[in-house]
């Protein structure tokens, strides 16, 4: 099936929704449950990653007083669940284009496409039994597919697969536009300039992001399996530094999971641990972020205070990184704001 890539010219906000200057970061959900952010400049709005079911979405972003109308586009990491669950009704929904690379592109049609061998009708009750019997897992189950997609099952996706089967929609990878871009090369989405970058994950081509807008840097990487100096390189002089802290590795080793997926977890293209994050941000970060955010905590592998103990300890050694904020993203409610300027 061939993907049809369209590209339109859009005219973003020229109103800006924001006092000029202001810039605003909000993490809907962190977590293998759904993953999405949001950042909003004064005249741009952008959602990075879609994991939970479009209707939550909107909650969640009109809970964290964003409006869910003025998005102005999606960005994507990687094909993951856990990150794109939502994404086809949110996209349709709001008419806003989609940028992701085109190996991710491709790997979310293919997952979202019915095979040749069954009948749509099967397909789709394929997935509704799916979605069905992962809501009620209460173990992980080691589905030999991905680190994000076989942990921690969860009724948001049964919730996001209602959603695509409710719409009258007949090709369910149908999006208003895609914009390609590839890692390393930036591009920009209103006044945000973004600069996508590779990060070591099982995914077909993952990336983390720089956004830049107003004189703010945010970094954004989750989903790493350990940190290579090309994305130590990225990490530096940010304002705001989201950086997953998954797991505690005792809690792993000795948690439910069945060892292979351990081992995925723990693998150079699984996760990054406590101790990874912390070991960072005691040698490797250059301490410039007014906010430093743990992100995608496992809810089975991890607690929020080991996560916080293990990252206050090595900011604690660092005497000028008084000034650096620690937030704990969570799963299932949005994060605090994080307004700069
Ligand atoms: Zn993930
Ligand atoms: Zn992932």
């Amino acid at each position: 099936m061939g993907i049809p890539v369209r590209s339109r010219g859009r005219s973003f906000h020229t109103v800006p929704s924001y006092p000029p200057g202001m810039v605003r970061m909000t993490v809907l959900a962190s977590g293998s449950k759904g993953n999405s952010t949001v950042v909003s400049s004064a005249r741009t709005r952008i959602l990075i990653d879609t994991g939970l079911s479009c209707r939550e979405l909107m909650k969640r972003m009109k809970a964290a007083g964003e409006d869910p109308c003025a998005l102005d586009a999606i960005l994507i990491t990687h094909e993951h669940q856990d990150h794109v669950q939502g994404l086809a009704v949110t996209a349709r929904k709001l008419g806003i284009p989609v940028y992701l690379t085109e190996p991710t592109h491709r790997a979310w049609v293919r997952w979202m496409t019915p095979q040749k061998r069954i009948t749509y009708a099967e397909w789709l009750e394929k997935r509704r039994a799916e979605a069905a019997r992962a809501a009620q897992q209460q173990t992980a189950q080691d589905s030999g597919s991905s680190v994000c997609s076989s942990l921690d099952p969860d009724p948001e996706e049964q919730a996001a697969v209602e959603e695509v089967l409710s719409e009258p929609q007949r090709d369910p990878t149908a999006l208003p536009a895609v914009e390609y871009f590839q890692s390393g090369n930036g591009f920009r989405v209103g006044d945000i300039a973004v600069t996508p970058f590779t990060i070591p994950h099982d995914a077909v081509d993952p990336v983390g992001f720089v956004l830049e807008t107003e004189g703010v840097r945010i970094a954004i990487a989750t989903d790493l399996g350990y940190i290579p100096s090309n994305v130590q390189v990225h990490l530096r002089g940010c304002d705001v530094l989201m950086l997953e802290s998954n797991h505690d590795l005792e809690m792993l080793r000795d948690g439910p999971y069945p060892w292979s997926v351990k081992q995925r977890v723990m693998s150079r293209v699984g996760h990054l641990s406590n101790d990874a994050a912390s070991d960072f941000l005691e040698r490797s970060y250059d301490g410039q972020a007014a906010w430093v955010v743990l992100a995608h905590l496992s809810e089975s592998n991890n607690l929020p205070e080991l996560a916080r103990i293990s990252a206050e300890r090595a900011l604690r050694d660092r005497i000028n990184l008084l000034a650096n904020r620690l937030l704990l993203a969570e799963q299932n409610r949005p994060t605090e704001a994080i307004v700069l300027k």
